[in-house]
């Protein structure tokens, strides 16, 4: 077999070919993925064109009637059997998602591959209760349908790739729809997998469809499909621009996920040991979280006990390889990403700001847990996402001040309050322009509640029922009462 047709990560074997109507369709030009632990390259993946999207639109258009038009039951079925299949290659998938992106093991094996299957069982249960209660308008009924919209075009990061296509793929397999997905480029290969897993469980040819390539060639093709119903897309604001424009020719409806510079709000009043836990849990997968609460906020009065408290805890923080179980903090995902990262901190720190903790690369791949204090409200630090372990550190001296620095930014993705009072925490939240305020916690997911970003954060929201609002075109079907024509 070709080299450019499979690669071996961990003794598992993966197509690096794209995925399309059932099969395996290889592009002629290929492109390097590498692993962030070592640089090593992991493979050499089809570098898909504008002529492999228009064949994966084309198959996901061609399989669309009959997936649509299967049970729901039956849907629902294959459902938990692909989660079925993601459970019996669990370790697999968890192993080869580390190599590929650098997060950890132990995070893959115990928390995301098992929200992956998660997602397939999920969405599958709630397409069965999905119903409202026919009601009557003068004695016509009223009955709302949820009705497969068509092929869907999925495009999604690199920070937690099989996690957030799930979320995608799922509901919109379960809502009937076909699917086109292209993961990115810095870690391709779990969605691959994820296609092996698909047929293996019985989904038909060309129901789901994942295609490999750049956001500009690829991307861009799919984005521009006039046949794709639904773009569902997580990743940059600059991109979502992009992808918007390009959908805004054919209407084509969007569900946007976007960055976040999101708050952690410290009150005097809260349990200072769990206020630093949670500020330090921020360096989570190397600060690559879309949800992390980068700026720190603490009431002055508290601010240099918290700042010494976060300094040894952070100093204790293991980074490292991030196959080895003892590891907090893995590497960063490319060199171009280290760049940007380092960038951010280079500007901040000849704009007048502090390194409290790092403020430096590490070794190879790593970037040091960094905190920055005597950053100015409206300064590059504090206004973009930098998506690396840097956190900043600002005091506030009442309420309000809190409420209006962690407001003022452009994103609304998230927001974290710690405080010991519950009228203040209801206050407080009720304020917070966000689309998840967590309260003395953090990262505490229920796919049952709505998920998004408020302003630059993001358009919609993914869950429950709101996953459906977007992946169907719902219809309402309203019928005369029995003997209209007496009437008529
Ligand atoms: P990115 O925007 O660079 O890329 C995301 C995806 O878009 C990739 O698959 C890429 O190939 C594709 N793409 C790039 N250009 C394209 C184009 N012109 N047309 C179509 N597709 C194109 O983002 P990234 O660096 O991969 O991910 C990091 C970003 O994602 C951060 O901003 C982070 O906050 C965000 N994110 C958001 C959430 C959320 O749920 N809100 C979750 C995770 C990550």
């Amino acid at each position: 077999m070709s080299e450019h047709h499979h690669t071996t990560v961990a003794g598992v074997a993966v197509d690096t070919r794209h995925w399309i109507g059932g099969e395996r369709v290889a592009s002629t030009e290929t492109f390097t993925d590498i692993s962030p632990i070592d640089g090593s390259t992991l493979g050499k993946i089809s570098r898909g064109t504008a002529m492999e999207a228009a064949a994966a639109v084309a198959a996901a258009k061609a399989a669309f009637p009959g997936w649509a038009a299967t049970p729901r039951a039956e849907r629902a079925r294959i459902l938990h059997a692909i989660a079925d299949g993601v459970e019996k290659r669990l370790e697999e998938l968890a192993v080869v998602e580390t190599h590929d992106n650098g997060a950890l093991l132990r995070s893959h094996r115990r928390g995301v591959m098992p929200r992956v299957a998660h997602n397939f069982r999920f969405f599958a249960d709630r397409l069965l209760t999905l119903d409202h209660e026919d009601f009557t308008t003068r004695g016509h009924t009223n009955r709302v349908t949820w009705d497969p919209a068509g092929p869907c075009v999925l495009i999604t990061p690199w920070n937690a790739p099989l996690m957030l296509a799930t979320w995608k793929v799922a509901p919109a397999l379960a809502a009937g729809n076909t699917v086109i997905l292209k993961p990115a480029e810095w870690s391709p290969l779990t969605a691959s997998l994820l296609a092996d897993i698909a047929a293996g469980a019985g989904l038909p040819a060309g129901v789901l469809n994942v295609v490999q390539g750049l956001g500009p060639e690829i991307g861009d093709a799919l984005t521009a499909h006039p046949d794709v119903r639904r773009i569902s897309f997580t990743g940059s604001v600059p991109t979502a621009r992009h992808i918007a424009a390009s959908a805004a020719a054919n209407l084509t409806p969007l569900s946007l996920e976007l960055g976040g510079k999101s708050p952690l709000l410290v009150f005097a009043d809260a349990d200072l040991d769990l206020a630093v836990d949670l500020a330090v849990e921020q360096y989570d997968n190397a600060g690559q979280v879309c949800l992390a609460a980068t700026r720190i906020l603490v009431e002055e009065g508290i601010a240099a006990e918290f700042t010494r408290r976060f300094t040894d805890k952070a100093a204790r923080l293991r980074q490292g390889d991030p196959r080895d179980e003892a590891t907090d903090i893995g590497p960063n995902i490319h060199p171009r990403q280290l760049e940007k990262i380092d960038g951010f901190v280079r500007r901040a720190l000849a704009d007048g700001a502090r390194a409290v903790v790092g403020g430096h690369r590490g070794e190879g791949q790593y970037y040091a847990p960094t905190l920055l204090t005597d950053v100015r409200q409206d300064s590059e630090i504090v206004q973009e996402e930098v998506f690396g372990p840097v956190l900043t550190l600002q005091t506030f001296t009442d309420e309000d001040e809190a409420v209006r620095l962690a407001n003022d930014t452009r994103f609304g993705l998230a927001a974290t309050v710690a405080t010991g009072d519950p009228a203040r925490a209801e206050r407080v939240t009720a304020r917070l322009v966000a689309g998840t305020v967590w309260v003395n916690c953090f990262f505490v997911r229920d796919l049952r509640a709505p998920f998004g970003g408020s302003r630059h954060s993001g358009v919609g929201r993914e869950g429950d029922t709101w996953s459906f609002d977007f992946y169907c075109d719902l219809k309402n079907t309203v019928t005369a009462p029995k003997g209209w024509q007496d009437h008529g």
